[in-house]
């Protein structure tokens, strides 16, 4: 089952799967010493991306001016400027790119060039997401993350004269950073040229390096109590400094918001290019292939480079929209849970939805389901209580 192009679809994702180290506890589609195959890559992307338009099913839908367009990876700063010049010119030629449209480029400190960001600035990019995670050069130096605190400051400085939006990304519950050096780091972060901060629970994914190293007890991670403790005081601290938390992880300046990522959020259509890249037209899921060699070969052939799809069950889009909705400020339509399932299945949310109000872990606020703070940090245990 290809990918349907719904005239709707208006976001994009682009894949930049290359990096100049592979972190530890790194779970995306990202290669290290890869370098020499940028060139193939990106003939293989613009090969998608042209077959991709060519597919769409009317000229209306190859022509939607598109509203966002994401850079992410990998370390796209590190996608080389002419070609990734040619992957806009080109996007642009075959889409059209709205006025206004947010287009988003992840950056690693230590990886951008002389010149780069007005470069950047020249193509039409509008924001940038720039990977700190912590500002501890050794932890990260341990878990193969190599770079340096003295990188960042300079680099969001230079970067706000281009930039109107710039996000930084943290992570908490790094393992060696402790609750003291966590505080300090947020206390000067807040004071950064930025409008845009996510912070992510480090998660520990099968099969990384971090995995085996927990596994043999070579890594303590902090407990999860302690963990909540530290993102419910940064939570606090970010909104005293202006920070409006409109997700789970995410906070920003007013203006601010991601609206790519809102779009994933909000099960909206979006396509995504690239290795791995995984696309949703508002009812199935498709993955592009993971292997480089596949992708390119298929690229190069002209084939399809997907490698699976899934048409979500009721159950799925069911506990997406909850889980997803809660994780929003904004909450999640009660009314658009509860359509459409059996009279038994309603009667059983309702009733959850009713004790977990009870509880103080949610409230209702003209029809829309919105945690409450203390139900911010057990969202993955009220989501699932109301799965299906
Ligand atoms: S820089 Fe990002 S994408 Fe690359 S290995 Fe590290 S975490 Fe993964």
């Amino acid at each position: 089952m290809e990918f349907y192009a719904p005239e709707s679809v208006r976001c994009m994702y682009v894949h930049w799967p290359f990096c100049p180290y592979k972190c530890h506890f790194c779970p995306f589609v990202a290669l290290a010493s890869h370098d020499q195959f940028m060139g193939q890559y990106h003939r293989a992307l613009l090969s998608e991306i042209e077959q991709y338009a060519s597919r769409s099913t009317s000229e209306t839908a190859a022509r939607t001016p598109l509203e966002t367009i994401y850079f992410g990876g990998g370390t796209p700063s590190t996608y080389p400027n002419e070609l990734l010049q040619e992957t806009i010119t080109t996007v642009r030629r075959l889409f059209g790119i709205a006025n206004g449209a947010e287009i988003t480029l992840e950056v690693n400190p230590g990886t951008v060039m002389p010149g780069q960001l007005a470069f950047w600035k020249s193509l039409g990019i509008t924001r940038l997401s720039i990977g700190v995670q912590s500002l501890n050069d050794k932890v990260l130096k341990g878990l193969n993350r190599h770079q340096s605190a003295r990188d960042v400051l300079p680099l969001l400085t230079q970067a706000s004269e281009f930039f109107e939006s710039l996000s930084v990304d943290l992570i908490v519950g790094l393992p060696g950073v402790d609750a003291d050096e966590w505080r300090s780091m947020i206390h000067q972060i807040v004071q950064w040229p930025i409008q845009h901060i996510s912070v992510y629970f480090l998660t520990v994914h099968e099969d990384t390096p971090l995995y085996f190293k927990v596994k043999k007890q070579e890594v303590t991670l902090t407990p999860d109590d302690d963990l909540v403790d530290l993102y419910t005081w940064t939570r606090h601290i970010l909104v005293e400094h202006g920070f409006e938390q409109y997700e789970i992880s995410n906070f920003a300046k007013p203006g601010h918001q991601s609206r790519h990522n809102k779009v994933y959020w909000q099960r909206k259509p979006y396509k995504a290019f690239g290795l791995g890249a995984c696309s949703f037209d508002g009812t199935i899921r498709t993955q592009n292939e993971k292997n480089l060699m596949r992708y390119l070969q298929a690229a190069e052939k002209k084939g399809s480079v997907q490698a699976s799809w899934e048409t979500l069950t009721r159950q799925q889009i069911h506990l997406e929209k909850v889980m997803l909705g809660l994780r929003q400020s904004t909450g999640v339509i009660c009314k658009d849970i509860l359509d459409g399932l059996t009279a038994d299945e309603h009667r059983q949310i309702t009733d959850r939805i009713a004790s977990l109000m009870h509880a103080g872990l949610i409230k209702d606020v003209d029809g829309y389901l919105i945690l409450t703070s203390e139900g911010i940090s057990v969202e993955n245990g009220i989501a699932s209580h109301l799965s299906l």
